[in-house]
């Protein structure tokens, strides 16, 4: 099977499980767990904060983050398409009592500068008090710059608001910066999130630890933090069999994240080769692809046929439908990682191009005929 559903499909790596089963253990809700120590201390390093938390998932993480720095009637600002505001069932408004503010993104995937300051409600009894600017990188695929990180960062210092970035692929957005201008990766990472006050990553997707997500922040927050994961249930016991297998992550899958976006890349091109060798741009187009995620945005009818036949092949992807100015479209999601080799990418593209060729043979003919059972 070639699963491109999610990087969060990836399974411990032997090495990584060794390290996992040798792991000193202890009690982390009494702050005793050895390896979840050294986890939280690890990441503090790498990324600049002074305190750190381990927590089962991403969406824990930015709700205990949410519940930290907002109370009760206080507003987030957030993207229309943010993981915080669409894909988390609503925690925030749920269980944090906070109320969200969605802006419409940029084609780039940031939320404008003049849109956030707009968005800003003044001190009146009328409005929730405007507590929190939450950005996402990387935000589906798409890197969001050092500078724009910078800008958005000191605009909030500047109202007095407090920042929070949702990075649960921050260090794909940092390897890609980072292979463009030869520079070191975690230092990279260091400038994306310098000056803001918080963030979430995942050590689940293209790091490849089977669980887990950290929240980085000042002494004072992560302390605020803790006793939200345990209100949320999160208080994990001998955890450090999970931390350990972060602790890895960390250290020896991070750089090659640039893999998984060549991968994409391979991915992509041979989509659009395949497409332009069977005149289909009019079904089929891909999105351009910074990092690990390629989308692509299909008529119904060929994304049908090529799913199918991808599924009968073993591999995998998502698929969403949507309204758009060309009328009804496919989006299908691909995400490389570090289970999936560049054979097995090859293995895909020599698939689509036979799909492709067939549809492309069949729909010329104009052929009514059953496409199933092609290959
Ligand atoms: C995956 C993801 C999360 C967290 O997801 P979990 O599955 O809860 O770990 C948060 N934000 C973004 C942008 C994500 O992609």
């Amino acid at each position: 099977m070639i699963d491109l559903r999610s990087d969060t499909v990836t399974r411990p790596s032997p090495a990584m499980q060794q390290a996992m089963f040798e792991a000193p253990l202890g009690d982390d809700v009494f702050g005793d767990d050895p390896s979840v120590n050294g986890l939280q201390q690890q990441a503090c390093e790498l990324l600049g904060f002074e305190a750190a938390l381990f927590a089962p998932s991403g969406t824990m993480t930015n709700l205990i983050a949410l519940m930290s720095h907002c109370q009760r009637g206080d507003e987030a600002i957030v993207g229309q398409q943010w993981h915080t505001y669409k894909w988390e069932a609503g925690g925030m408004a749920v269980l944090g009592s906070i109320q969200p503010q969605p802006l419409v993104h940029q084609p780039d995937g940031s939320l404008a500068l003049h849109d956030i300051l707009a968005a800003i409600k003044p001190d009146d009894p009328h409005f929730a008090r405007t507590r929190l600017v939450v950005i996402e990188n990387t935000t589906g695929g798409q890197v969001l710059s050092l500078d724009y990180m910078q800008q958005v960062q000191q605009l909030c210092k500047a109202q007095s608001l407090a920042c929070h970035i949702d990075g649960a692929r921050i260090f794909n957005a940092a390897v890609a910066i980072a292979s463009q201008q030869q520079q070191d990766p975690y230092q990279v990472a260091r400038q994306l999130v310098a000056g803001f006050d918080s963030i979430s990553v995942c050590l689940s997707k293209g790091l490849g630890a089977p669980v887990g997500s950290l929240l980085l922040g000042s002494h004072e927050f992560i302390a605020k933090a803790r006793r939200i994961r345990k209100m949320l249930g999160g208080g994990m016991r001998q955890a450090g069999v999970l931390a350990a297998a972060g602790s890895y992550a960390l250290a020896h899958n991070v750089q090659r994240l640039a893999e998984d976006h060549q991968h994409a890349q391979v991915l992509a091109a041979g989509f659009n080769e395949a497409v332009a060798q069977h005149q289909l741009q009019a079904e089929f187009s891909c999105h351009p692809v910074q990092t690990n995620i390629l989308f692509c945005d299909l008529s119904p009818k060929l994304a049908d046929f090529l799913r199918q036949q991808f599924t009968e092949q073993g591999i995998l992807c998502t698929a969403g439908s949507y309204q758009s100015a060309d009328g009804q479209r496919c989006r299908l999601r691909f995400v490389t990682h570090l289970d999936v080799s560049l054979a097995q990418i090859q293995q895909v593209v020599a698939v689509s191009q036979q799909v492709l060729a067939h549809y492309a043979r069949n729909n010329t003919r104009n052929n009514a005929r059953d496409n199933s059972a092609v290959l």
